[in-house]
């Protein structure tokens, strides 16, 4: 594990598997229908269960689909965590990748903080089916995250958790928050 702070807060980079973590909200990288059919959205849904999906669909149907960088909280059924905050990625090659993911970020922290939330854990957004390169996705990632914090000094998040399934995208994770936050 590899702990950072910026601003009074902590940053942990994690490797593992975002289902089992404690936090306050686990954020999903979702799809903009909130089909959560494969990647990080199945493991969480299959874990918490089919109310993640239902919930998420009755979103969809109130609201339509989501645009990318937008985020939307539903219950975390099963799982440890009070709220899943769902946000969607940009798919590599649409086009201003990097603010689209620093958008993700700023908007699922501002709805944890507007739950009070204390913490929240992250996967690497977009960097699944989306291909985006890891590296760019923990560029922005961090900048979103030094953004949220920059803008609202005043937060209830204390702790800001990257959780990273695979070696490999944790190690470009781990070195890159190094740089920027070491
Ligand atoms: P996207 O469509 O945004 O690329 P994916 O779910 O395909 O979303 O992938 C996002 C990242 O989530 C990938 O790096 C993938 O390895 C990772 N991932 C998959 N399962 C888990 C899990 N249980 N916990 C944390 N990260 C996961």
């Amino acid at each position: 594990m590899n702990i950072f702070g910026y601003r009074n807060r902590e940053i942990q980079v994690i490797k593992g598997d975002i289902t089992e973590v404690e936090a306050d909200a686990i954020v999903n990288a979702a799809n903009k229908y909130l089909k959560h059919g494969g990647g990080v959205a199945l493991a969480i849904v299959k874990k918490g269960g089919d109310v993640i999906q239902k919930e998420s669909n009755k979103i969809i149907a109130e609201y339509g689909p989501l645009e990318v960088g937008e985020a939307v909280a539903t219950t975390a059924g099963n799982l440890k965590a009070k709220k899943v905050i769902h946000t969607v990625g940009p798919v590599y090659g649409e086009g201003d990748e990097r603010n689209k993911l620093i958008k993700a970020v700023y908007n699922s922290m501002r709805l944890a903080d507007s739950f009070g939330f204390e913490s929240i854990a992250f996967p690497a957004i977009s960097t699944g089916v989306y291909r985006v390169p890891a590296g760019l996705a923990a560029e922005a990632m961090a900048e979103g995250i030094k953004l949220f914090l920059d803008e609202n000094p005043d937060t209830s998040i204390k702790k800001i958790m990257l959780v990273l399934y695979t070696s490999s995208i944790y190690e470009v994770f781990r070195d890159t928050f190094k740089k920027l936050f070491g």
